[in-house]
């Protein structure tokens, strides 16, 4: 028996090694593809949700890795955080993202800025400075953050975000509803849209979740009181589509429109603006 238990460890030692490797790797990789051309944008439809009128795209990050093929963000960005790469390989990406943009087309293109990235006092000026340089339309780029971006640091955050709409780009609150969600700040930000939690959409249909449909309803009827729109994330079936709307949602995001793709936005179709 003491054997055997012995043996066990050896195998969870073994594992731990691996996992440990494994890890080393891909931040050794990592380093090496900032250097390359490994990371590409996938582009996701944003649309409206009455007539699927296309209105805008995420940009979503993609790692061609050499020998592990496609990498989701969630297979990385943790690495990434941890180690300070994910801003290098942000800006490696939005500079793509603008080159893009500045091809032409229409409707918007939003981009994911961390809020450790958010954190950094420049962030508004060197994005401006991209997108200048990039000769793109500064009104078809947005941001999307999260409520821990803002709060960590309102009197900036409020700086940042002030700049940046003054030049014409616009922000939206990712994930909304999971994090503090506290009616007493938002009003205080300039924020053009939130994008209600997958989580709460996918308990709007089928085994419909009552805390979702409530969550939901409240998130509304906050953002008709502010005056902005949102946008319902994760929408995979028509009956998420149909309760959204009748919640009162404009603008949808999610399979059932279309999966991320490594498509410029203008050569999907033409597009207008909603
Ligand atoms: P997010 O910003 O909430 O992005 C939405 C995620 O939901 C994406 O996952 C998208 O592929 C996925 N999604 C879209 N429609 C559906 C649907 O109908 N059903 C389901 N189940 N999922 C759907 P993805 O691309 O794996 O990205 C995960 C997260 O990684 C993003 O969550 C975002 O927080 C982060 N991320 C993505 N791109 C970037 C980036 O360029 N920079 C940074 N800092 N973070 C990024
Ligand atoms: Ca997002
Ligand atoms: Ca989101
Ligand atoms: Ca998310």
């Amino acid at each position: 028996a003491k054997a055997s238990g012995r043996d066990r460890w050896a195998v969870f030692d073994e594992a731990m090694r691996e996992e440990a490797v494994r890890i080393l790797d891909l931040e050794a990789d990592l380093r090496r593809a900032i250097n390359g051309d490994g990371f590409v944008a996938f582009y996701q439809p944003i649309v409206r949700l009455d007539d699927r009128k296309v209105i805008g795209h995420e940009a979503l990050l993609r790692w061609r890795h050499e020998r592990r093929g496609l990498l989701l963000p969630g297979e990385f960005i943790g690495l990434g955080e941890d180690s300070g790469l994910i801003e290098e390989v942000d800006w490696i990406l939005y500079a793509r993202v603008m080159e893009e943009v500045a091809r032409g087309g229409e409707g918007y293109v939003s981009v994911n800025v961390s809020p450790r990235h958010f954190r950094s006092g420049d962030f508004a000026e060197r994005l401006l400075r991209l997108i200048d340089r990039a000769g793109a339309d500064p009104h078809r780029v947005r941001i999307e953050i999260t409520e821990v971006a803002l709060l960590d640091d309102v009197p900036r955050a409020l700086r940042m975000l002030r700049t940046l709409r003054n030049h014409g780009v616009l922000a939206q609150l990712d994930d909304f509803g999971t994090g503090f969600s506290a009616l007493s700040y938002l009003h205080r930000f300039p924020i053009e849209c939130l994008k209600i939690d997958q989580s709460f959409v996918a308990g709007l249909a089928g085994e419909a979740q009552p805390e979702s449909v409530a969550v939901v309803r409240a998130i509304q009827a906050l953002a008709g009181t502010l005056g902005i729109h949102t946008i319902g994330e994760g929408v995979e079936s028509e009956a998420q589509r149909a309760v959204l709307r009748e919640l009162g949602c404009v603008y949808g995001q999610g399979y059932l429109f279309g999966r991320p793709a490594e498509r410029a936005p203008e050569r999907i179709e033409r597009i207008a603006v909603g």
